[in-house]
């Protein structure tokens, strides 16, 4: 496993997720070369080095290819047919599989096919016009989430439909081919971190996500969620990974609606934003699992070491500007707290930053999950770029 010349992980994707991949690689003697349009992304003062350009730039992507010995991304932008195409060319493994991924990128044939699998999913259905959506309407009753199927992230490509009203103003907000699913009144959003590995399969403990604007603004790790809710969450998520081939990390997002009743939300083929918490909280971080796994390494433990909150650091500034941050004092000294900055140079209103860990006390009494919520969101609170 260890050799004389390292591992090149050739990754499409070279934001924050490549970043940490690149921070996580690095012990295990991995090196990584990134794939993204951005000079100097996040993701290329840590990797081996970087190919400029986009992640569908077929040349590009055959560079990458001609230099990996195993490649994965960490964006679903990714072109899932050519990386098909250069994993029989250069006869180099790419995880998760490019059908998996392909079948991903797409949230109707994505629901569509964990429907077949009897997993559990909203109601949902295909829009192609208006009449659709209001037949829709007359089925599932309002709200309703109206989504783009492909290139939504953040919440973007999402509009809530409120009435039948609302329905023009939906349709003109959205482009492109569009899906409409039940508005599930979930008691809380979950997610579970799982992951393939050559012949195993790991999950990590439930987190519950806070979002605001549908953006993820808090992981709390162990979900608030009854034991046996969080045991349906792990089922479910383990019935999702064997519809799934190519081995890695994939973020399984979930909804606990009523009376516990667990549901999927979306799959995401890489590591995800409501795992980051794994860094200090996890015995094995999910970036470290995910080189562990697509290199076909053994996985590694995934007990968590305490309770863990996961707080992002979003734009709070209305226009773009570049990227100066204060108040990062204050989390750098306080007992448990770690601080994550992902490089980027410009700020715009909500981007992804950084993001802020607090875990709890290794000794005496442990503070409650609800407690680290609190402490996290204000020193998150005042980190601000204004
Ligand atoms: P991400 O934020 O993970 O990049 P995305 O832009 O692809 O995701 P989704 O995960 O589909 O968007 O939705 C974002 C958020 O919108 C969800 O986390 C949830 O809060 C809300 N949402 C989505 N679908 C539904 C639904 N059917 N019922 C209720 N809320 C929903
Ligand atoms: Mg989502």
């Amino acid at each position: 496993m260890v050799t004389a010349s390292p591992p090149t992980l050739g990754v499409v994707g070279g934001g924050q997720l490549g970043r940490m991949l690149a921070e996580s690689a690095s012990p295990l003697g991995v090196e990584l070369l990134v794939l993204d349009p951005t000079p100097d992304c996040p993701a290329s003062p840590v990797a081996r080095d970087q190919i400029v350009g986009d992640f569908d730039d077929e040349d590009a992507i055959r560079k990458l290819a001609e230099r990996a010995d195993v490649l994965t991304f960490e964006i679903e932008l990714a072109d899932s047919n050519v990386l098909e195409a250069v994993e029989a060319e250069y006869d180099v493994p790419v995880h998760p599989d490019p059908g998996t991924l392909r079948m991903i990128q797409d949230k109707l044939v994505q629901k569509r096919t964990l429907k077949e699998q009897g997993i559990p999913v909203p109601d949902f259905r295909p829009v192609d016009d208006r009449d659709d959506l209001l037949s829709a309407g007359e089925e599932f009753g309002y709200p309703m989430m109206l989504k783009a199927r492909k290139g939504g992230y953040d919440g973007r490509g999402n509009v809530p439909v409120e009435s039948t009203e609302d329905v023009d103003a939906a349709l003109d907000e959205v482009s492109g081919e569009l899906m409409v699913e039940k508005f599930v009144p979930f008691e809380r959003e979950l997610s579970v971190i799982a992951v393939k590995g050559d012949d195993e399969i790991t999950t990590f403990p439930v987190g519950e996500n806070v979002h605001e604007d549908e953006i993820l603004r808090e992981t709390v790790v162990p979900a608030r969620a009854p034991e046996s809710v969080r045991e349906r969450a792990e089922e479910v998520a383990r019935d999702v990974l064997s519809v799934l081939s190519g081995r890695g990390v994939y973020g399984i997002e979930l909804f606990e609606g009523e009376n516990g009743a667990i549901s999927v939300n979306e799959i995401a083929p890489r590591p995800h934003n409501s795992g980051h918490y794994t860094i200090e909280g996890a015995l094995t971080s999910q970036f470290e699992q995910h080189v562990r796994g697509v290199l076909g390494y053994p996985l590694g433990a995934t007990d968590l070491r305490s309770p863990v909150v996961m707080s992002n650091v979003l734009g709070d500034v209305v226009d773009s500007q570049p990227a100066d941050l204060s108040g990062v004092g204050e989390v750098l000294s306080t007992h448990g707290a770690s601080f994550h900055w992902y490089g980027k140079r410009e700020v715009r209103p909500l981007r992804k930053m950084g993001h802020v860990t607090l875990v709890g006390e290794e000794s005496g009494t442990e503070p409650s999950t609800a407690d680290l919520l609190t402490d996290a969101r204000s020193l998150t609170d005042q980190l601000t770029f204004q």
